[in-house]
C-alpha cells in the first residue's frame, strides 16, 4: 500500500448537512497508511480518540481495495482494479476543518491523526457483488447515526477510482474511502460503535489518548 484516498462530499444529503455547496466533481484528500487501524474481528477492537482538539466525527463509509495500479485508468479499469470491499471509518476533526476551510487551508490536520482511517474486514468482491444495493449501517452506543447504500454515491465507485488516477497514479494495495451519507456526529471517549454491511459487523470502542 502507497496511500489511503479519500473522496470527500460524495452523497448529496451529507454535503448539505456539513452548510457545503455541492461541488461539480468530489473532494480527494489523502491518509497515509500509519494512521490505519486494522479492525479484528470477533472482538472489539480498541482505537484512540484524540483529545483537546474539538469534535472528532465519524465519517462511516465503503472502502475498496485496489488490487491493481495505474494513472489515468478508465472507469471499466477502475472496476477492474476494484479487488475487495469494506466498511470503514474517516475520522475528521470537524472543528478544525471548519476552521480550515474558512482559511482557504487544506484539511490535512483535520483527517491526519493516529487511528484517523479504521477499516473491517475484506470481502472478495467476486462474493460480494451486489455491494452497491446492501444497506451499511453505523450505530454509536446502540443507535443508528447513519444509514447508507453504495447506489446513493454521486461517483460510483469505479469512477472514484478513474477521477483519483486522473491526478496522481494508483498502486496496488491502495485504499480508496468513497465518502459518507449523512449522520455524521462527535463521538466520544469510553463509546463504543457498530459498523455492519451485509453478513459482515465488527466494533469499535475509543480510549481517550492521554490514557497512553
Ligand atoms: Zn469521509
Amino acid at each position: 500500500m502507497d496511500k489511503i484516498i479519500c473522496v470527500g462530499k460524495n452523497y448529496l444529503e451529507h454535503a448539505k448537512e456539513l452548510g457545503d455547496a455541492i461541488p461539480a466533481k468530489p473532494v480527494l484528500f489523502l491518509k497515509p497508511p500509519s494512521v490505519l487501524k486494522v479492525a479484528v474481528t470477533g472482538d472489539t477492537t480498541t482505537a484512540v480518540l484524540p483529545t483537546g482538539v474539538g469534535s472528532v466525527h465519524h465519517e462511516c463509509e465503503i472502502v475498496l481495495r485496489l488490487d491493481r495500479g495505474g494513472y489515468r485508468m478508465s472507469r471499466e479499469e477502475g472496476r477492474a482494479a476494484i479487488g475487495a470491499v469494506t466498511l470503514g471509518l474517516d475520522l475528521t476533526l470537524r472543528d478544525r476543518q471548519a476552521e480550515l476551510k474558512k482559511a482557504g487551508h487544506p484539511w490535512t490536520t483535520s483527517k491526519v491523526f493516529p487511528d484517523s482511517a479504521i477499516i473491517g474486514p475484506w470481502i472478495p468482491v467476486r462474493k460480494f457483488s451486489d455491494y452497491l444495493d446492501v444497506e451499511f449501517t453505523f450505530t454509536l452506543q446502540e443507535k443508528v447515526r447513519q444509514r447508507g447504500r453504495g447506489h446513493d454515491m454521486l461517483l460510483s465507485p469505479e469512477a472514484c477510482v478513474a477521477y483519483a488516477s486522473e491526478f496522481f497514479p494508483l498502486c496496488s494495495g491502495d485504499l480508496l474511502f468513497t465518502g459518507t451519507p449523512a449522520g455524521v456526529g462527535p463521538i466520544g471517549v469510553d463509546q463504543t460503535a457498530l459498523l455492519s454491511w451485509g453478513n459482515m459487523s465488527y466494533s469499535v470502542r475509543w480510549k481517550s489518548d492521554a490514557s497512553n
